[in-house]
């Protein structure tokens, strides 16, 4: 650290293995999409559109959150789109935390590096013994709520109805759904939205759009609050969502039949993954999300994590109390699981 450095309390967040060796790897510890964006997003990238980078993007975006409005049922005024969820979320912590930030014990492990990155008071209240979130310990908290859904690592899905019971302990406490992965098989609490003036929803298009190279993400919420996020973001980077990614999120949104086959496929792999460890005696939470989560009683996650990767597949461990023993595996293609399936049962019999 340099004499200079300002922010000495910074952890920052430790992502995921992204390997230089990628070809030889079979790459499950991001939750990155196995399969490639939209065929229509990847041929709108033209000579000519690459040629118009000499140009700031267009500051209103409007095609791209026309697309998000009509998928999400909502105005474009409700809408907008930044560079990543994670750069969403930056904003919120930064500019819509007043009383501080809650959220669970084990969940994005964003949310605290955001505190302290924004100076915000930030609450983690324990998850039950079983993993799932009970909405009763937030009853009295005045910090915004932020509730990841599906929850990462662990894959469970809160549904709406426990959502809106969030919403309704206090309206005058934001609550910030974080719907990366509810793409995969939950309900989107965007139908909640004409109710409740203190709900504001974040999504990305990394996961269920295939796009984490791209950085983009978006807010939905009620036109004030959407404003307010402009505000944050015009008093940052406006031009925060570049040409070519602006341009790559509106078709993949529009794109509804080949977003869907790929969801599908990643949702079969996945219920299909979970039944094959669970006959391999492993415990795995009913995940709603791309990935799953999961603990072996014969080998410790740090263990089958390091035995996967001498066999060339990574997948995710965190050193983190009260999951030691779990690991988090994104659901790849039919291929790569069988492979994983297959490198597991070698490695239960090597124990
Ligand atoms: C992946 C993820 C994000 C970040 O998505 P980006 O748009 O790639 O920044 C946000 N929240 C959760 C819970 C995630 O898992």
């Amino acid at each position: 650290m340099s004499r200079f450095f300002r922010l000495t309390e910074l952890e920052p967040y430790v992502p995921g293995e992204q390997p230089a060796d990628m070809e030889r790897l079979i790459k499950l510890n991001t939750n990155e999409n196995p399969y490639p964006p939209s065929p229509e997003a990847v041929a709108a990238v033209t000579a000519e559109e690459l040629e118009k980078l000499r140009l700031y993007p267009e500051l209103a975006a409007a095609g791209l959150r026309d697309a998000v409005a009509d998928v999400c049922g909502v105005t474009p005024e409700q809408v907008c789109v930044c560079n990543s969820s994670d750069e969403v979320l930056a904003f919120i912590f930064h500019g819509l935390c007043p009383n501080g930030a809650v959220f669970a014990d084990l969940t994005y492990g964003f949310y605290p590096v955001f505190c302290r990155m924004f100076g915000v008071a930030g609450r983690e209240i324990p998850l039950r013994e079983d993993l799932t979130l009970n909405v009763a310990d937030y009853r009295g908290e005045k910090g915004t709520v932020f509730i990841a859904n599906p929850n990462a690592p662990t894959g469970l899905f809160l549904p709406l109805e426990k959502v809106r019971a969030l919403l309704e302990q206090d309206r005058n406490r934001l609550v910030v759904v974080d719907e990366a992965y509810v793409d995969f098989g939950g309900e989107s609490a965007v139908s909640l939205l004409p109710d409740y003036d203190n709900l504001l929803i974040t999504r990305t298009f990394s996961k269920s759009y295939s796009l984490a190279g791209g950085r983009l993400g978006f807010a939905v919420g009620s036109r004030e609050l959407i404003g307010d996020m402009n505000t944050l973001k015009f008093s940052f980077n406006p031009y925060n969502v570049n040409r070519i990614t602006m341009l790559m999120g509106e078709k993949a949104m529009r794109d509804r039949a080949y977003f869907l086959s790929c969801r599908d496929r990643i949702i079969e792999a996945r219920e299909w993954t979970k039944t094959q460890l669970r006959g391999l005696g492993f415990t795995v939470t009913d995940s709603l999300a791309n990935f799953l989560f999961a603990s072996s009683p014969d080998v410790g996650g740090a263990e089958y994590q390091k035995a996967l990767r001498e066999r060339g597949i990574l997948i995710r461990h965190f050193s983190v109390p009260r999951i030691e023993n779990w690991c988090r595996i994104t659901v790849g293609t039919m291929p790569q699981m069988r492979e994983l399936v297959k490198a597991t049962e070698e490695i239960l019999k090597g124990v």
